[in-house]
Formats: C-alpha cells, structure tokens, sequence
C-alpha cells in the first residue's frame, strides 16, 4: 500500500551497482510472485460467482500465453511447445474442472480451490520415476502462478514490451528478468532489494544501464508516473526533483560523460606499472554483444564468458548448434586475444525460469554451477561439444564454476575428456590443448589450491562468491550489502594463498570478481601477484590508468603492512590514503566511472542500518 505522495526532492539512499546518471518517468512493475494466498470461506449465494471469475482468470491466462506465442522471436520460436504445454495445462481436468468443483463443493475461495487441485498433481507427479516427466510440475506451478496473478487482478507484465522510455521501479528483478529488458525504451532500474554483486547489479552493468538495487522502500515511496534521477555513481534516488536539483544533476552527467572520454584515450595504452611489469587486463561478459565494447575499452580479451544468459534468455535449453555459433563468433571477434568461457553457472540467484529443475532453500548452497552440470550431462555435455568446437576457430580456454574439491574437479575433466573422445572419433576440429581452468570460489578450494594447483592450467579467484561465502553473507541481500568487504583480512590471506600455491605450481592466476574493477584494490591486488584481472568493460580505462601510476615493487612492500592489519577498516585506511595519493581525481568519491564498490557509499549503507534511508531535502 501506498502510504503518501513523495514530498519534492525526496531522497533514498541504496546501492549504486551500475553507473550513469538518468531523468525520467517511474514505471512500476510487481515481479513478486504471488506468495499469500488468501483463503476464505464463500456463502451459496457467491460459489457461482466465484466460479465465473475463477473460469474468466484461466481465460486471460490463455490469451496471455497465446500473445506471448505470438510474440516469440524467431530465435526462440523453437521453443514454442513449451507454451503449448502450458495452454493445455489451463486447460487440464485436473486444473480447472477439478478447481471448479473443490469452489462448489467445500464453498471456498478460487485461489484456495486452485491450490488444493495443484497439490492433488504435486503429489501424483512426485510418485513419478522419470525425471523429466516430474520436473514438468514446475510448468504446472508455473502457469498457476499466471492464474492466481491474473485472480488477484495483477498486470502480467513483461518487461520486454515496455514501449516508452522509463525507470522501472521493482520490488526485486531478476537476472533474466533483467536480461531481457528492452534497452531502447528502459533508461535504468531501482529495486527494494539486491546488492552489489548481485547476477541482477552485473547484467545491468553489461546492458549499461544505470541502476540502483537495495533501496528497500522504491516501491512504497515511488508512484507510477513519478519523476526520478537515479545516481548510477553514488546510489541516490531523487523523487519528484525541482528544477534546481535536475540542473545540478545535469551538471552532473556532464562531468561524468567528460571524464569518461578523457579516461577512455588511455584505455588503449599498454597495462604496465612503472617498474615495467605487466598485468593483464581483460574483460567480462555476459552476451556476445559485449564482446566490441570490450576491445573498444581497452580488453585485452575476455577474462570471462558467463554463459548462462543465453540459457536465461532463450527460455529454453539452448541446443548445442546455437551454443557453437555464439563461441565461435566471441572467438573470432576477439582474435586473436583469447576469450575464458565458463561452463554454464546456473543456480544460485540465476534460475532457468521455465525448466526451474530446481526449488531450494538455499539455492546459494545448492546445486549450482558445476554440480548441477555434473547431475545433469544432457546439458553439460553439448556446452562442452560448442565450446570445444568453437575452439577450431580463435583462442579458447576453459573454466569450471564452483569447484569446491579435487573429486569434484576430476568428476568434470572425466565428462570433458569423454567429449574430447567423442569428437575425435567424429573427426571434429578442435583445440587438443584447449588451456583448462578453475574458478576459486569456494573457501574449500582455497585451502585446497596447492593441489587442485597441479590438475589445471590456470585459475580464476570468483571474489563475489568467495566473500559471499567465507564471510556467510548472501551476494544478493541488501540487509547483509555492507558486510561484503573485499578489504576484510580473511579474504586477502585467502587471495594470497591462492596466488602462492598457483606460483608454487607454476600456473596463472587471474581474478575475475568485482574487486578485479575496484581502482582502490588494483595496488594490492598487484601485490599479491595476480597475473591478470578481469572486469565489467566500464572500469578497464580507469584500472589501467591505476596499473601505469604505480610500481610493483611499491605495491609489494605495501602488501608487506596490509598483510599486518587485522581489521578492514585499518586496511582501508591505508589503501585509500595510498591510492587517492597517487590518483586525486578519486578523492571526488562519485566522480569517476565503472566502480562497483563505492568505499564511500559504504559507510552510508552502514549507517542505514540503523537508521531510516529516506530523508528529504524539503522537510
Ligand atoms: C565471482 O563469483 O566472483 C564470479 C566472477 O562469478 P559470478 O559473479 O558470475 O558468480
Ligand atoms: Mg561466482
């Protein structure tokens, strides 16, 4: 409920997670799924009331998926039969007679009636022995979900056909939700929840939206048709600004889109410090679209290919042919660099919303990544056949998510291997010496690197996950946002052990986390003796820009004091006051481009934990 208008110029204070600065109209979307479902008990004179709405809502549940039909493009219009297992599923006894008759005879609710019908299927399909045939209860669920959407009167709207340009305004977004925003009309979003290094904060930064997640009270503060700036930089909302307060923020932009090109002339000088060491600087993505503006910004190819976006954009297993197609073409574009394609990291905050194959509690500790490939070969298996077939065709090398021991590990390389075979005996062309990786993002794999060390060819330190899980804080839950802390003592002793037992067994080490991008970690990541580091194509000019300040030997006897600290306050203390020496520009905190951590924000977001986030500058 909406408890008021928002008073001119009211501010709220969040999490900056992708930067720019945007004026515009609110668009409020609801993405929550309908969780409580009302129950009550209806008198004779209402059942057939009840009924016919309960029959109109599966009506506008069919038109719903027949649009939606209508509108598949091309590339996914294969995928249409998952539609149409929906519209018989509206149309199914088991769904709508037996709801009809659960209203009539026990007089209760539709969506009460909806609910004891689906748990009737629920259990039938549980007692199934195939798999795939059990996991279609998630098609049920849903198509129930549209209803109870459609029962409570609630726009089903698809966020794709958003057709003016607008800041969308969400309790919460998902990754694929956010994937499939139309870029053309959506200038920029702002959610309730998230953080930081959300799947949700970095596909915006991709799509260079500007965005603003964690701001807990958007939704009941903002009204539809709302004028909003949304501060990508410093993570401020301005509802209803004045005239003044849009020229400041114009003023703004100005400034920004300024430093930006003068930053971006330096993105194509060489990535050395001053004593004349060299640390590769490469980019993320997310989408083959990427791939351009990462050699634009400087890449010196991509330090990582999250894969899971096509899985989340197709609705549907993308099958391998179209796999191939997309890593040939990121191996060829960014030839002849290489490009690190990570195998398909699903799970976690990234669901396959149509094949859900799983629902867990904890789906942070659940079977993600790797361990989902593992279970599931009939999908791990073509990704390895396209990345390995795209290999004929530039420089490809391969990375496993999540691993977390050496069984895990051998467990994947087995899978690899068998595909090695199959394409041999196929006489398929590909990369024989294909470089294989692993992702250090486990604390287990940590203590474990010296080991792991000696069956790989390179690693990658995933900080998101590995401070999201040696310090027990959820990536994506803004309550926990100001406890992520990449300065935190633990996380930079497990960074150098890492480094050092890939250094004892002679492979590379590359970090591809969010801190790889933070200018104010560059110093001490360099340190430590990271060999490459790879980031949202944003933050590359102004990273190399750090690299080229600084000497390497400076920045070992640094690492020296860090490595005494025992608090991430003292630690950033001493980095803040080494790196705003060397670049002043940084002491402007917001006023520079592509930084996923705002050190400054930080200590507001510690403050609003205590404290109200909304404040208005027209009390
Ligand atoms: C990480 O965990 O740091 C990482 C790079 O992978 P992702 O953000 O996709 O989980
Ligand atoms: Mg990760």
């Amino acid at each position: 409920m909406k408890a008021h208008k928002a008073k001119e110029n009211t501010i709220l204070k969040g999490i900056a997670v992708s930067s720019g600065i945007i004026i515009g109209k609110a668009h409020m979307v609801d993405r929550s799924r309908q969780k409580i479902i009302y129950q009550y008990l209806i008198d004779d004179r209402e059942i057939d009331k009840e009924v016919a709405r309960f029959k109109k809502a599966l009506e506008l549940t069919k038109e719903q998926i027949v649009t939606l039909k209508h509108k598949m493009s091309e590339q996914i219009r294969e995928h249409s039969f998952i539609l149409d297992a929906h519209l018989m599923i509206v149309d199914d006894n088991m769904v709508s007679d037996a709801t009809v008759k659960t209203i009539i005879e026990e007089k209760i609710n539709a969506e009460w009636a909806l609910k004891k019908s689906v748990q009737k299927i629920r259990a039938l399909f549980e007692e199934i022995d195939y798999e795939y045939i059990r996991d279609r209860i998630n098609d049920v669920q849903n198509v129930t979900e549209r209803i109870l959407r459609n029962l409570a009167g609630k726009d089903q709207d698809s966020l794709s056909e958003i057709n003016e340009r607008v800041i969308i305004v969400a309790h919460d977004l998902s990754p694929a939700d956010t994937s499939e925003l139309n870029t053309a009309m959506v200038m920029g979003f702002i959610t309730d929840v998230g953080g930081r290094t959300s799947h949700t904060a970095i596909i915006a930064q991709a799509l260079k939206i500007p965005a603003v997640v964690g701001l807990e009270t958007a939704t009941t503060e903002v009204q539809d048709g709302d004028i909003l700036i949304v501060d990508g930089y410093n993570g401020e909302i301005v509802i209803g600004p004045d005239e003044e307060k849009i020229r400041a923020y114009e003023e703004k932009q100005i400034y920004h889109e300024r430093y930006k090109s003068s930053i971006l002339r330096l993105s194509h000088l060489p990535s050395e410090t001053l004593d004349g060491h060299r640390v590769a600087i490469k980019a993320n993505i997310e989408f083959l679209e990427e791939v351009v503006a990462a050699k634009d910004h400087g890449a010196e190819g991509i330090g990582l290919y999250r894969t899971e976006y096509l899985y989340l954009r197709s609705k549907g297993i993308p099958d391998e042919e179209e796999l191939f197609e997309d890593y040939k073409q990121v191996a060829e574009i960014i030839s002849p660099a290489p490009v690190t394609i990570r195998t398909l990291d699903i799970g976690g905050d990234k669901f396959l919303t149509d094949h859900e194959l799983t629902k867990e509690t904890n789906p942070a500790l659940g079977l993600r990544a790797i361990r989902f490939c593992l279970k599931e070969p009939k999908i791990f298996k073509p990704q390895l056949r396209a990345i390995l077939r795209a290999s004929a065709y530039g420089k490809i090398r391969l990375i496993f998510p999540m691993i977390s021991g050496l069984q895990e590990l051998r467990e994947a390389k087995k899978i690899l291997h068998e595909v090695m075979n199959d394409l041999e005996k196929e006489k398929v062309d590909f990369d024989r010496d294909v470089k294989l990786g692993i992702m250090i993002e486990v604390p287990s794999a940590v203590t474990m690197a010296d080991i792991l060390a000696r069956e790989v060819e390179f690693f990658s330190i995933g900080t998101n996950d590995l401070i999201q899980y040696a310090l027990a804080i959820d990536r994506v839950n803004e309550h926990v946002a100001y406890m992520y802390e990449p300065f935190h003592p633990a996380i930079i002793r497990m960074i150098t052990q890492v480094v050092r037992a890939a250094k004892d067994a002679g492979i590379e080490v590359a970090l591809c986390g969010e801190m790889a991008g933070d200018p104010y970690c560059a110093s001490m990541l360099l340190g430590i003796g990271i060999d490459e580091l790879s980031m949202n194509a944003g933050a590359i000019p102004l990273l190399k820009k750090i690299i080229r300040s600084i000497s390497r030997k400076e920045a070992i006897k640094d690492l020296e004091d860090i490595l005494k600290f025992a608090t991430a306050e003292e630690v950033r203390a001493f980095i803040v006051k080494k790196t705003e020496t060397l670049i002043p520009e940084l002491k402007a905190k917001d006023y520079y481009m592509g930084l996923s951590i705002n050190h400054d924000a930080r200590v507001s977001i510690q403050f609003n934990q205590n404290n109200r986030t909304v404040s208005s500058l027209n009390p």
